[in-house]
């Protein structure tokens, strides 16, 4: 049966802006134009986190 979308950051675990990605480990966090934290290597956002 599809489980869906794995969580990619655990709950209670928050991006902050020049912290290290916690998905590739490559790249640290920025803000886009929209004022979402994200991976500029992997493509990791904050907004993608389970809700
Ligand atoms: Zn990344």
């Amino acid at each position: 049966m599809a489980v869906g979308q794995m969580c990619l950051i655990r709950p209670g675990e928050r991006l902050r802006e020049g912290m290290t990605c916690p998905r590739c480990h490559a790249a640290e966090m920025t803000y886009d134009g929209m004022l979402n934290l994200v991976c500029p290597n992997c493509g990791l956002t904050e907004a993608g986190a389970c809700t």
